[in-house]
């Protein structure tokens, strides 16, 4: 299934015929099932009715171990680890994965990245190769929502009428785009990147070429920002914070990433909020600002945040405070569910306070720990989050969180080449580090800041010190 442009999605029924032709018949059997085909597949033990008219609408019982399994809701990068995470831990109950977009778990860095640049096909895209889940025995109910939880009877509901059983539920519902609600909003050429599909519809505009608004100088705005400009486009950010990347980085970092962008020709606007978007025929031509300022646009990608899935756990009655709350083995308010990657809001003992993390180390620890914990394994999640980001020949390593820091200590020179690292010092304890192009500096933090590690400011900025003998 080649992914080079933006005609090419495959949608539902081709992706489920071009799935169902990989796997091997017992495979069939449970995405027959899940996805209420009416197939005649010969299949024993009378799981399918072989009417036109059947619709599957319950799970069977494992027969061996007549359990219901565990569901994990949402196809994600979280689900995807917590399928490999449960059968590594040795559990051989069954495994169903309900997914409302209609591919099997993908990860998501590429979108805004080389997926985007057109450099990568969706095969190298996907988390694990279909195969995997065959092997797995994992079923895969894809293009399919969970509009209801009924706890009392440890139940789901689908969006197509159908029901599912389950033992232990696993929530990796993630987060959605935030959107922008200002006049114009919903004229055609105003994006959002989040999915597969997002990519296909902007790289066709890439394509067209002209000239591309980014509303929101965070790290999506910026990667997407450096992909569009390698393709020649006429590319302008719009932030309304003083700088780019405010919310995450210092503003060394943020200096440095101006000028890259700027070099390449992108033109940068702070302080700018926007307040509309203007055009005619149903298109964008124009970007309003509140400070009376236009943009011509030919289309406009936003990225201005997100917002976490928690409706689900919501209208079940389970804890929600800016995510699903769960503990440190990540079970919500009640035992038998589970919640992990972007949609939790978890216990990190390691930095001793409460969060919720957007990154793929995030969601693969939690479907670790969230696993363990199903298979009586459980060892509380304790991680120093880290994080990337690729822009150009850039690649940002960022690990630890560095609000609150009170120092900020340079290693190498930010203001003239490519590669520098920024550690950042609360109290002489090292909490967190931004390396650009900088692999040792990133590597060796993560044991420092996981360490508590007090390093003088002198040594780390010392080039001629390496980052393995900075401990002295
Ligand atoms: C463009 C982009 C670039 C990124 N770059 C980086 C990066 O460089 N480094 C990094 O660490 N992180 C990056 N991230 C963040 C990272 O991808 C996320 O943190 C990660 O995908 C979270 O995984 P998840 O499984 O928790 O959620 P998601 O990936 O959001 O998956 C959740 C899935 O559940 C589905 N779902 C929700 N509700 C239901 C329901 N009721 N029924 C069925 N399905 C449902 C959703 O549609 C979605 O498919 C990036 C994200 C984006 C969008």
């Amino acid at each position: 299934m080649p992914k080079d442009s933006g005609d090419s999605t495959p949608n539902s029924a081709d992706f489920c015929a071009n799935f169902a032709h990989t796997f091997s018949r017992q495979a069939l059997r449970h995405i027959a099932t899940s996805r209420t085909l009416p197939l005649d597949l010969g299949l024993e033990g009378g799981q399918i009715d072989n009417n036109d008219d059947a619709c599957v609408t319950f799970n069977k019982k494992d027969p061996d171990t007549m359990s219901n399994g565990v569901i994990i809701v949402g196809a994600g990068h979280a689900a995807g680890q917590a399928v490999a995470s449960l059968r590594a831990e040795g559990y051989e109950g069954p495994i169903t994965v309900i997914g409302d977009e209609p591919y099997i778990p993908y990860q998501r860095p590429p979108l805004s990245k080389k997926f985007l640049a057109g450099e990568l096909d969706l095969e190298r895209v996907y988390f694990k190769p279909p195969e995997f889940y065959e092997k797995s025995n994992a079923e895969m109910v894809l293009g399919k929502r969970v509009v209801e939880i009924e706890r009392p009877k440890k139940l789901v509901h689908l969006d197509d009428g159908t029901t599912r059983a389950y033992d232990k539920l696993i929530l990796a519902t993630g987060s959605r785009v935030r959107e922008l609600n200002v006049p114009g909003a919903d004229l055609d050429g105003v994006f959002y990147l989040r999915t597969v599909d997002d990519v296909d519809a902007i790289r066709a505009k890439f394509n067209e070429g002209g000239k591309m608004v980014v509303v929101g100088g965070g790290y999506i705005g910026l990667e997407v920002a450096a992909v569009a400009r390698q393709h020649g486009l006429d590319v302008t950010v719009l932030e309304m914070a003083p700088i780019v990347l405010a919310r995450v980085v210092d503003p060394i970092v943020s200096a440095f990433y101006t000028r890259v962008h700027t070099e390449a020709g992108v033109k940068i606007e702070n302080g700018v909020a926007v307040q509309g978007f203007e055009g005619s025929n149903g298109k964008i031509e124009k970007v309003d600002c509140a400070d009376g300022k236009k943009f011509d646009a030919n289309f406009v990608v936003v990225g201005v945040g997100i917002i976490p899935n928690i409706e689900l756990a919501e209208g079940a009655g389970l804890k929600v405070e800016n995510g699903i709350y769960v503990d440190e083995f990540c079970q919500t308010s009640d035992p038998d569910i589970y919640a992990i990657g972007d949609c939790s809001n978890h216990p990190n003992a390691l930095l001793g306070k409460r969060l919720r993390l957007e990154s793929v180390h995030n969601a693969l620890e939690q479907g670790k720990t969230a696993d363990a914990s199903i298979c009586g394994k459980a060892k509380a999640y304790a991680q120093v989050p880290w994080f990337w980001s690729d822009q150009y020949d850039l690649k940002l390593q960022i690990v630890g969180l560095s609000a609150g820091y009170d120092q900020a200590v340079v290693r190498g020179n930010p203001e003239k080449d490519r590669s520098f690292a920024v550690f950042y010092l609360r109290d002489g304890v090292m909490i967190a580090s931004d390396a650009v192009n900088r692999a040792p500096e990133h590597m060796m933090s993560r044991k420092f800041i996981a360490e508590k590690a007090k390093i003088p400011a002198e040594r780390l900025a010392d080039e001629s010190i390496s980052m393995k003998e900075m401990l002295g």
